[in-house]
C-alpha cells in the first residue's frame, strides 16, 4: 500500500506543477481532480476481465477469506446472470466450513438455481469435478464453484484451492464432456470484504499465486468501509473489480462503476 501511495504521489507531482500554476487557480481543486483521476487509473488494470459468454460453458471459481461474503456472492453472481438469460449452476466445493453446504443450497433453492454438493464427501477436488461434469451434461453455461474460505496463509487450503483450479481446468480434456462444448473458459473471482484495508495486497497476492485470479468482487459496500483495499487487490492481481456487494440479499449486487467508487473513497 505504501508503494502505491508513493507511486501516486510521484505521478501527481508530475501532473500538477504548483509553482507554474497562475495565481487565481484553485490549487486545492486541481489537486483533488488529479487524485481522483489517478485513483480511477489505479483501479484500471489495463486489461478487460474475463466475461462469460451466454450459451458457451464457463467455469468460474470463487475464492476469498472466510467471512468475506464469498458464498453469498456466489449466489448473487449466479442470480445476476440467471436474470439476464444465462443458465447458471452452483457447486459447493467448500468442505471446510460446516454450514457452507446448507447455506449455498438454501440460497440456490430460493433462486431456483441447480446445485451440487455433498454432506459426506470431504474431498473438495472430487466434488468440484463431479459438480462441473454434472452441469456440463445439463448444458449449464455458467458453472460457479464455491471453494473453502481461507484464514490468512493456510498452506493446506491454498494447495486444495490450487488442486480444485487445476482439476476443473483439465475437465475439457475429457472427450465426452467437450463434445457438445465449443470451448470452455474459466476464471477465478476473488471476493474481498470492503473493510479489509492494509492486508488486501498480501492476501490478494497469495490467492493470485495459487489460482488464476481474473477479477475482484468487493462485498459489504453498504457498510461504513470505503473499500480502499480494492486498490491493493487490483494492483496485486492485475485484475479489475467487476461487481460490488451492497447488502445481504441476493439482488444487492451491482456492476462496479469506478467514478462513484472513487468519490466515496475520497468523500
Ligand atoms: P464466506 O465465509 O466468505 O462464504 O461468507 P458468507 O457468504 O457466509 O458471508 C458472511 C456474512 O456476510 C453473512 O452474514 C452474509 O450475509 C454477509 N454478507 C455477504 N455479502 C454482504 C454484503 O454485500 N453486505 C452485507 N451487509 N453483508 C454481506
Amino acid at each position: 500500500m505504501f508503494k502505491l501511495v508513493r507511486e501516486m504521489q510521484t505521478k501527481i507531482k508530475k501532473i500538477v506543477n504548483l509553482d507554474e500554476l497562475a495565481a487565481g487557480h484553485n490549487k486545492r481543486k486541481i489537486i483533488q481532480q488529479a487524485i481522483f483521476t489517478q485513483l480511477c487509473q489505479m483501479l484500471d488494470p489495463g486489461k478487460p476481465s474475463f466475461t462469460p459468454k451466454k450459451g458457451k460453458p464457463s467455469v468460474v471459481m470463487f475464492v476469498g477469506l472466510q467471512g468475506s461474503g464469498k458464498t453469498t456472492t456466489c449466489t448473487k453472481y449466479a442470480y445476476y446472470h440467471q436474470k439476464r438469460g444465462w443458465k447458471p449452476a452452483l457447486v459447493c466445493a467448500d468442505t471446510f466450513r460446516a454450514g457452507a453446504f446448507d447455506q449455498l443450497k438454501q440460497n440456490a433453492t430460493k433462486a431456483k438455481i441447480p446445485f451440487y454438493g455433498s454432506y459426506m464427501e470431504s474431498d473438495a477436488v472430487k466434488i468440484a469435478v463431479e459438480g462441473v461434469e454434472t452441469f456440463k451434461k445439463e448444458n449449464c453455461d455458467l458453472i460457479i464453484v464455491d471453494t473453502s474460505g481461507r484464514h490468512k496463509q493456510e498452506a493446506a487450503l491454498f494447495e486444495e484451492m490450487r488442486q480444485v483450479a487445476e482439476a476443473t481446468k483439465n475437465l475439457h480434456m475429457v472427450p465426452e464432456l467437450s463434445s457438445n462444448a465449443n470451448f470452455e473458459t474459466r476464471s477465478c473471482n476473488i471476493v474481498m470484504d470492503s473493510s479489509i484495508g492494509q492486508a488486501a495486497f498480501d492476501q490478494a497476492q497469495a490467492f493470485k499465486q495459487s489460482a488464476a485470479v481474473g477479477a475482484v468482487i468487493v462485498t459489504k459496500m453498504d457498510g461504513h468501509a470505503k473499500g480502499g483495499g480494492a486498490l491493493s487487490a487490483v494492483a496485486a492481481t492485475k485484475s479489475p473489480v467487476i461487481f460490488i456487494g451492497t447488502g445481504e440479499h441476493m439482488d444487492e449486487f451491482e456492476v462496479f462503476d469506478v467514478k462513484p467508487f472513487v468519490s466515496r473513497l475520497l468523500g
